[in-house]
């Protein structure tokens, strides 16, 4: 507990520390971390090269990533902790072999319904047997 705290308060000054250096210290600041370099003019370069070829294509991995993860958790299986692939589905939810068999699916409505019904029907028969 006590080290989540320490962590919460130094990384945000760390990442801080390090966007006020970056700013101040390079002569391209935060421009040169988004990939803006000044290629001499005799070079053939775009200014944009490194950002074309660094920042943007790793923002596509994180997002490729970021697409995979939530492909996975929406067939996972829903009990915590399981890692398999859901093959049946309760509730509109992915369960696996395993944990399949513990699910309850939910009533509907209409399935409470008709088990009233059920037992209303019961109670007036055996009324009438009466
Ligand atoms: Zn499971």
């Amino acid at each position: 507990m006590r080290l989540k705290s320490i962590l919460g308060v130094l990384l945000p000054l760390a990442v801080l520390g390090a966007v006020v250096y970056a700013v101040s210290c390079h002569t391209w600041g935060v421009l040169y971390g988004l990939g803006v370099h000044p290629y001499p003019e005799s070079s053939s370069t775009p200014w944009t090269y490194q950002m074309w070829s660094g920042v943007i294509p790793a923002l596509t991995v994180l997002t490729l990533f970021g697409a995979l993860s939530s492909v996975y958790h929406l067939h996972n299986c829903h009990y915590e902790t399981c890692w398999r692939l859901g093959r049946h589905r309760v509730n509109g939810s992915p369960w696996c072999d395993k944990h399949f068999k513990d699910v309850k699916p939910e009533l509907t409505p209409e399935d409470v319904l008709e088990m009233i019904l059920g037992v209303l029907t019961e109670i007036r028969d055996w009324h009438e047997t009466q």
